[in-house]
């Protein structure tokens, strides 16, 4: 069974553009991250792992490394195998092969090809405009700091380009009650602190900062200098204020379904787990096995006294009887659980994890 074990915190030296959204919500989650070498706890979803590889055929893509189809379909093989490589020594080999378990595989690998085809039919790029892709920024004072996808710079104009292999924007209400579709604020958030990044490198602010996605559609992010400005006052006092609170024993954690269902590191997390032992709507449970019981078709089930309320996990299989048996009486937590039809009824499915 997997155990956690003392967590020793750290300071965090530095955070990135693409992590500051994420220490806004829930900067305990950062602390953790850091305690176990951002080595997550729990798996991500196949389509994450698979996110990486599309992210890195772009940045290859726009650097020129992929001059026809053939260098394309190496790279991406190449990118795969090494993605799935991790998985395996991680112990994740339910995830193997990708190409099974990731929705609209074949669809992404085609439209991650039309951009290839776009920048090969692109007329010859004026001398005067320069690329630079996947440039590392830092702050003058190194507590910010990250790659840029791509840069432009042409005379007095720079856009920084940043490409999304998900959904680059989120449905908002306005005040009259109207849906309209808006650029994600921490993909906002994360493009004013690159501008801000430019900013102090180059003496000046970029033109333009723009998002791409994988379906070559281009969203403008709007910013003034002040914003980008005020982004990074913010960013850094966060991460003083967060690097303070380790001393003071006084975390900013934050449990709430949005930042919860996808934290890497609920295992690890006492506010969560004070969470789980009254709110049964995680897909996770915890509580004291009560009774293990292995059925003739194999499966078995364990059932949990929780805070309040019995629980029933179905659908593990055979090989977990011991390991849950020996667990009676007690206290554990299971990750990555299907809800079923009946209250409080789960059951395992292959991403499920058991930590004592
Ligand atoms: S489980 Fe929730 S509260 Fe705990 S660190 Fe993760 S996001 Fe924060």
């Amino acid at each position: 069974m997997n155990q956690v074990g003392k967590i020793e915190f750290r300071k965090i030296n530095r955070i990135s553009p693409s992590q500051f959204y994420s220490m806004k919500n829930c900067a305990y989650k950062s602390l953790l991250a850091e305690a176990f070498g951002k080595k997550p706890l729990l798996p991500i979803s196949p389509n994450a792992y698979f996110g990486t590889v599309l992210h890195k055929m772009l940045e290859l893509i726009s650097k020129g490394a992929e001059r026809n189809e053939e260098d394309f379909n190496r790279m991406f093989d190449e990118q795969v195998k090494a993605v799935e490589e991790n998985l395996q020594k991680q112990g994740y080999d339910f995830f193997i092969p990708l190409q099974k378990n990731v929705k609209d595989f074949g669809m992404k690998k085609i439209l991650l090809k039309k951009h290839l085809r776009a920048l090969l039919e692109q007329s010859p790029k004026a001398s005067s405009v320069k690329y630079h892709s996947e440039k590392w920024f830092e702050s003058k004072d190194k507590l910010i700091a990250g790659k840029i996808d791509l840069v432009i710079e042409a005379g007095e104009e720079a856009e920084i380009i940043d490409f999304k292999t998900g959904a680059i924007t989120q449905d908002v209400l306005d005040d009259a009650g109207e849906t309209f579709s808006e650029v994600k604020e921490e993909y906002k958030e994360q493009l004013k602190l690159y501008a801000y990044l430019y900013y102090e490198n180059t003496g000046r602010f970029p033109t333009a900062l723009s998002l791409v996605d994988l379906a070559k559609q281009k969203f403008s992010v709007f910013f003034s200098q002040s914003e980008c400005n005020s982004t990074f006052d913010e960013a850094k006092k966060l991460l003083h204020s967060t690097n303070e609170s380790i001393g003071k024993r006084t975390f900013a954690a934050n449990p709430t379904d949005a930042n919860c269902k996808y934290c890497l590191y609920r295992p690890a997390c006492s506010f969560f787990l004070k969470q789980l032992e009254t709110d049964y709507s995680f897909n996770d449970v915890s509580g004291s096995v009560m009774n293990v019981v292995k059925y003739q078709n194999g499966n078995v089930s364990v059932f949990l006294q929780s805070e309040e309320i019995q629980l029933t996990v179905t659908s593990f299989p055979s090989e977990k009887y011991d390991e849950l048996n020996d667990s009676r009486s007690k206290q554990i937590s299971i990750y990555n659980l299907r809800k079923e039809a009946t209250e409080f009824v789960f059951s395992a499915t292959k991403t499920t994890m058991i930590y004592e």
